[in-house]
């Protein structure tokens, strides 16, 4: 167990976060002035022998300072007055938002890293073995950093194994220093003390934020050449030469993608539909068991319809780019139901410019002919089938409730009916899987051809039963390593596929991130808009979010309860939620 000591509010997350990364394995718990209530729960005996470790974060500002009117806002205690046992939280209650509008296992959050037309900045101490460099070139209208004056104020960094320091470093801040540059500058420093304490690096360095991609594409825009993005990232934030080059080459192809697209003027919309034939191990999203619903899905869909009818008409000087129903699962719809919601869909928007239309049919074992013929005549473009492993006795631990076979047998049911975009997603990371298996899993994909693979790095999520496995399984192995990333690229590759978006989330095996590959063409454009945040989505259904862009980085989130049934009995309020900010 590793516990953090904040005396300052509005850092716990990227503190946490960045911790966690350097020790996967550990409860990591944060108090901070706003987070401080609550206790660490008792140890199960034997379930930790270690000494717990002790981070503690303190911002200071000296009295004369202080007497100069300078300094951030801050608890003024000195390190030693942190007390020990300030109650604890498992997390920190920030960035948790629902993936409704990504394919499953997913799980967006609010961005961090985007610099906001910011001078780049020189880390203090470049990391062991790496050499500082200087940008050559800073753009026109950039300048190169300033040096700011060493002032009174700053931040100590101590680790602590009960009494015993492990580790210490300190941090000198500018009086006006504005915060998202104290928080930048503390993941350095937090940075360089953790990888030179344990001796690793992490590939994507200080970076916490679940949108990397988003540094590169916003120093695109402003006309940035790649060499000097890829020095800004490696300099500022210690990625790794290969995770750098992979966030570079993205951002260039989600550019060039979308460069025909007015995807300002437009907007894209979801739909979610939250059931599932069973559920599986890792899920941390709000889908419930067909079994439990059966009865009412046509209930739901009538609130969903209701909510249709308002949504139709809050866009209506928009173009709808792009439609996308996710879940849960949508193919547990019966043929009849499907029907009902595609049509009203068609009948309610206009979909005239549309781009793309994607269902994550997402279990193979809810795909039928009758279906596929639905999605086929209302024209649904793209498709999903998510095997997440090939070998049959992962599939069995978690959960999946379907077969290798079926999986082989409704992607060849799609292609026969003239699906030409179909997706798989993998799940790299498994319970008890390692390079062989997932090298087996590629080569059963690449013998399908899929027209896009999107590789997950397994996430164990606070709210799902794997958490609870992991902790009665912990002889089983959950990893992750560069090798296995590697190697899928390669399967990708070999295939025609180019990496087209990433995204990254909190408590990834291996500390890695999730890619999308496609062959040209074939790219999901609902992906690279939700995750680069570009474009508004409008979310319908039970726990769909929606996110209004209002501007540089400038959002509005309105969300729908989750739980289904109060979404039903609620849906009145739903559609107000949406009318007070949309009219
Ligand atoms: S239970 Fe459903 S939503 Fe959850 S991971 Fe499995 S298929 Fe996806």
């Amino acid at each position: 167990m590793i516990t953090i000591h904040l005396n300052r509010p509005g850092f716990a997350y990227e503190v946490h976060s960045l911790v966690k990364a350097f020790y996967p394995d550990q409860e990591v718990r944060v108090t901070d002035p706003v987070n401080a209530g609550g206790k660490a729960p008792e140890r199960a005996p034997g379930e930790e022998t270690q000494e717990p470790l002790k981070l503690v974060v303190s911002f200071f500002v000296s009295e004369e300072a202080q007497a100069a009117g300078g300094g951030p806002e801050v608890c003024r205690e000195r390190p030693q007055d942190i007390p020990e046992d300030r109650g604890a939280r498992e997390e920190p209650e920030v960035c948790r938002e629902r993936a409704q509008d990504t394919p499953e296992g997913r799980e967006p959050q609010k961005p961090q890293e985007v610099p906001e037309g910011r001078e780049p900045q020189k880390p203090q101490e470049v990391p062991e073995g790496r050499e500082p460099q200087k940008p050559q070139d800073i753009p026109e209208g950039r300048e190169p950093q300033k040096s700011r004056e060493a002032s009174g104020c700053g931040t100590s960094v101590r680790l602590l194994s009960g009494d015993r320091m492990l580790c210490q470093d300190e941090l000198r801040l500018a009086p006006d220093a504005p915060e998202k540059e104290i928080r930048d500058e503390l993941k350095r420093l937090l940075y360089r003390m953790f990888s030179a304490h344990l001796g690793r690096k992490l590939p994507w360095g200080s970076l916490t934020g679940i949108r990397p991609t988003r540094i590169p594409m916003g120093l695109l825009e402003q006309g940035w050449k790649n060499a000097q993005i890829a020095q800004y990232m490696r300099e500022n934030y210690y990625t790794s030469n290969e995770k750098t080059a992979l966030a570079v080459s993205i951002a260039n192809r989600e550019r060039h993608i979308l460069r025909d697209i007015h995807y300002k003027d437009g907007y894209s919309l979801y739909v979610g539909i939250p059931f599932c034939p069973s559920i599986c191990l890792y899920c941390s999203f709000s889908s419930s068991p067909l079994y439990l619903w059966k009865d009412r899905v046509d209930t739901y869909l009538d609130a969903l319809c209701k909510e249709i009818d308002y949504a139709s008409g809050a866009f209506a000087d928009r173009e709808l780019n792009t439609l996308y129903i996710g879940g849960g699962t949508p193919t547990t719809l019966e043929p009849y139901q499907l029907e009902r919601l595609l049509s009203k869909l068609e009948q309610s928007f206009s979909l005239g410019g549309l781009r793309e239309f994607t269902v994550e049919a997402g279990r193979p074992d809810s795909i039928t002919r009758e279906k596929l013929e639905v999605l086929k005549n209302h024209g649904v473009s793209r498709i999903s089938i998510n095997p997440q492993t090939m070998n049959q006795s992962t599939l069995d631990f978690i959960g999946r409730r379907h077969t290798v076979e079926e999986t082989v047998a409704a992607f060849g049911l799609a292609r026969s009916m003239g699906f030409d975009n179909i997706n798989m997603d993998l799940i790299v990371g498994l319970p008890g899987e390692g390079a062989p298996e997932v090298e087996h899993t590629m080569q059963e994909l690449s013998k399908l051809g899929p027209d896009s693979i999107t590789v997950h790095s397994l996430a164990v999520k606070r709210a799902s039963r794997l958490k609870l496995f992991r902790e009665e399984h912990r002889e089983m192995t959950m990893t992750n390593s560069q090798e296995i990333m590697e190697m899928t690229a390669r399967y990708t590759r070999e295939a025609g596929m180019f990496p087209y978006y990433l995204y990254r989330q909190k408590n990834m095996a291996g500390n890695f991130e999730n890619v999308g590959y496609a062959r040209e063409g074939k790219e999901g454009l609902y992906n690279i808009l939700i995750m680069e945040e570009l474009q508004t989505i409008l979310a319908l259904g039970a726990g769909a979010a929606t996110r209004l862009v209002l501007g540089q980085n400038r959002f509005e989130r309105i969300e729908n309860v989750k739980d289904i049934k109060n979404y039903i009995e609620r849906i009145d309020e739903m559609i107000e939620r949406k009318r007070s900010v949309l009219s």
